[in-house]
């Protein structure tokens, strides 16, 4: 499964609960440079002033750190929920090849939709150290840029279902269980 939303559409608190109510991976791509950043890896140094400025980290980083995740046992048996990526048509493509030499396909592409004006609101309140007014604007740019044109992508391939990610998180939740479920059923 694929998660797409703008920044600040409560795409990881979702994510965590689908992946529990599933039994499968959560992978968020944030959440793994933001773990680098804190361990202070190479990968965490690389990736620290491209993600305080708003940027997206390059797809040769991107795309291969998936891979290796991917690839491991529990994805295998559970399946994965990505959070975060694919963000450009680059990981998109690279995302299908991966799968493809994996045997494996991919199920549902999530649009948790949310409008601009909303997700900026959130962000401001959350403060998170990468949610400067000029980072949260970059980003919702890019997203629009980069990301946005990947609903298209994934609706060519049959994939695509949009879900209202405006309410409260039970009923957002309950609103994804349901496409989710009549997906994999
Ligand atoms: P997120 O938690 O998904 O909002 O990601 C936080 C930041 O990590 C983003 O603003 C990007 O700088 C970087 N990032 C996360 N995932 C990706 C990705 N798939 N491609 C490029 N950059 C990413």
């Amino acid at each position: 499964m694929v998660i797409l939303g703008r920044q600040g559409s409560g795409k990881g608190t979702q994510s965590g609960r689908i992946a529990e109510r599933y039994g499968c991976v959560h992978l968020s791509t944030g959440d793994v440079l933001r773990a680098a950043v804190a361990e202070g890896t190479e990968l965490g140094q690389q990736a620290a002033g491209i993600m305080n400025a708003g940027g997206l980290v390059g797809d040769d980083i991107m795309i291969p750190l998936v891979q290796e995740r991917i690839g491991k046992d529990d994805v295998v048996a559970g399946g994965v929920l990505l959070d975060g990526f694919p963000r450009t048509a680059e990981q998109a493509n690279g995302l299908e090849a991966m799968l493809a030499g994996l045997g494996q396909a991919l199920t549902i592409a999530i649009n948790l939709d949310v409008p601009v004006e909303e997700v900026t609101h959130r962000m401001m309140a959350r403060g998170r150290e990468d949610d400067t007014e000029e980072a949260i604007v970059r980003r919702l740019g890019l997203y629009d840029q980069e990301t946005a044109p990947l609903l298209d992508w994934f609706d060519e391939r049959g994939l695509l279902v949009s879900v209202d990610g405006l309410g409260e998180e039970d009923d957002v939740f309950a609103r994804l269980e349901e496409v989710i479920s009549s997906r994999l059923a």
